[in-house]
């Protein structure tokens, strides 16, 4: 009787998934070049990304039927972003787009004409922008930042959390090439831990001995010891690296710890920075995968592990570690490591320098000198530590990059012996090893200016007076563009960057787009807003300090 319950059940269930088959969101070869859970800066990435040839333009499906529930326009990040919710809850996101399709377009630029911008987020409701299965949704393109032209899909759950969109579609991507190592690394942990005689990260030279087995030399090791692995995938058709599914470590054929890339929350994504070896990162920007779990550690692909992953080897012992890297197709690559256990006599390890600024990782603190305080909320930092601070004045040099931030830290300046104009065209820069100045997002309050950031580094106080450039790039005063389709301008800002602009014709407002990575604004003469005869084009544009630009010119048209 039990059993037929729970059989009632699983047909049930495998029923209702079952009404819901998604498809793919391109009609061409699926070329992918990113994976879901590929280690990225500062996050895992959250979706699949398809080559669209190396053009923009390609038409974006539907990948089920549903609603668009979202749409989202911004200069950075996902650029023209559609998002699809679909009847089981799950929902598809479409980014990086050059163009929705004709009906969405239409509502979302009345909405822009309305709201007088461009960067914009809309939840349409059920009723507005109904889709079907295969529906025409979008163009493929560059927006936002992106590097190249592609298209971004995303799946995730009822509560916004990334799925693996390989567990629900696109069952015609074929691969049978096994994932590879490309660097292989053991790390001692305790005080009497060594890996051949050495007590810092150690690389050992790994042999394949066929496309699925490497093995190294036989490591004499001692205590608590982690690995790490730099490794990679590739899809069957393209070379472009991308990430793994599951990596499995066992220890004499038993299973140690596992991870695997199913789903995660971005609110945990940037906890990659705990789970590479990020002084390795800063240095050789490569990713070693540490195959442990470290302490103030939210990484969410750990769905197996003994000891929080470490081996501990004793004297004289023998052990077989291995690790097991698959993609999501099955295909494997193991790696073994022979180990002897020998305990070695170890000189102390250097105690870490002394500095009058310890951070403790589970503590908010603040520290202050001069007209400069920065405080650190609980959870910056991941471990505890002693930094380097410098106050020189109106700058501070705040450690090093090669520690990691996870809560922002906010940096104080005291600016009440500026003068009211003064304040007003100064800014927090972080200032670059070489020199080179970079606004921090500055908040100003009437005495104290202040800035959150997540990066180490040097910041100070400047001064940008220097206004914003306009340029024309396919008309000049007075031309007659009756056979244009567009109108573009180039706007640009050296210190701070450009905050906002705005164009006028006649005095109403025309919708013109951003792209942050040309510069170039761009008005569709198909928006219908120039009338026959002389029209007065304005454009303001302003920096992040208020330095303002002004272009105007007469532009003639026959509609
Ligand atoms: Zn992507």
């Amino acid at each position: 009787m039990l059993f037929f319950v729970i059989s009632m059940l699983v047909v049930q269930s495998s029923w209702s998934q079952d009404s819901l088959n998604y498809q793919s969101p391109l009609d061409m070869t699926l070329l992918p070049s990113g994976s879901f859970g590929e280690l990225r800066a500062n996050h895992f990435h959250a979706g699949i990304d398809f080559k669209t040839n190396g053009q923009i333009g390609k038409k974006v499906y539907a990948t089920e039927r549903g609603y668009i529930s979202r749409i989202k326009v911004q200069r950075f990040g996902y650029g023209k972003a559609l998002y699809i919710e679909h009847p089981d809850g799950k929902t598809s996101v479409y980014a990086h787009l050059s163009k929705f399709a004709p009906k969405i377009e239409k509502w979302i630029k009345a909405q822009q004409y309305q709201r007088e911008t461009y960067t914009i987020q809309r939840f349409p409701d059920k009723e507005t922008l109904p889709v079907k299965k295969g529906e025409l949704i979008a163009y493929s393109g560059n927006s936002g930042s992106s590097s190249g032209p592609h298209l971004h899909f995303e799946l995730r759950d009822k509560n916004s959390r990334p799925l693996n969109p390989l567990k629900f579609t696109f069952d015609q991507l074929k691969d049978d090439r096994p994932p590879k190592i490309k660097g292989v690394f053991l790390y001692p942990m305790g005080d009497k831990a060594h890996i051949n005689e050495k007590q810092k990260r150690t690389r050992v030279v790994a042999r394949s001995k066929d496309l699925t087995i490497s093995e190294t030399n036989r490591v004499e090791a001692y205590g608590k010891i982690g690995i790490g692995i730099d490794a990679y995938d590739q899809f069957g058709l393209t070379v472009n690296r991308v990430g793994l599914y599951r990596i499995t470590t066992f220890i004499n054929g038993k299973k140690h710890f596992q991870m695997q890339f199913d789903r995660f929350s971005f609110s945990n994504s940037r906890y990659i920075n705990r789970m590479i070896d990020y002084s390795y990162y800063k240095e050789k920007k490569k990713r070693i995968n540490q195959l442990f779990i470290k302490p103030n550690s939210k990484v969410p692909f750990y769905d197996f592990q003994d000891r929080k992953g470490f081996f501990h080897i004793e004297d004289d012992h023998d052990y077989k570690l291995k690790v097991v890297i698959e993609d999501f197709h099955g295909n494997k690559k193991q790696l073994i490591i022979p180990i002897t256990g020998k305990e070695i006599p170890l000189k102390k390890k250097a105690t870490p320098e002394k500095t009058p600024y310890l951070v403790k990782a589970n503590k908010a603190q603040m520290f202050e000198e001069g007209k400069i305080d920065v405080y650190f909320p609980k959870g910056a930092l991941y471990e505890d530590e002693y930094l380097n601070i410098d106050f020189q004045g109106e700058t501070i040099e705040l450690h090093n990059d090669r520690t990691p931030i996870h809560y922002p830290i906010t940096i104080g300046f005291d600016v009440g012996h500026y003068s009211d104009k003064d304040k007003e065209k100064l800014f927090i820069a972080r200032v670059m090893p070489w020199g080179s100045k970079y606004y921090s997002n500055t908040t100003k309050e009437k005495n104290r200016f202040y800035t959150k950031t997540k990066t180490f580094g040097t910041y100070t106080l400047t001064l940008d007076t220097v206004q914003p450039t306009i340029k024309p790039l396919n008309f000049r005063d007075n031309k007659w563009m009756s056979k244009y389709r567009y109108l573009k301008l180039k706007i640009d800002d050296e210190m701070t960057g450009v905050d906002s602009y705005r164009a006028t014709v006649n005095g109403n407002f025309i919708l013109m787009e951003y792209d942050y990575k040309t510069h170039i604004i761009t008005y569709d003469f198909n928006d219908d807003k120039f009338r026959d005869g002389a029209n007065k084009l304005k454009v303001v544009v302003s920096d992040k300090v208020g330095n303002t630009s002004i272009f105007e010119a007469t532009i003639n048209r026959k509609n």
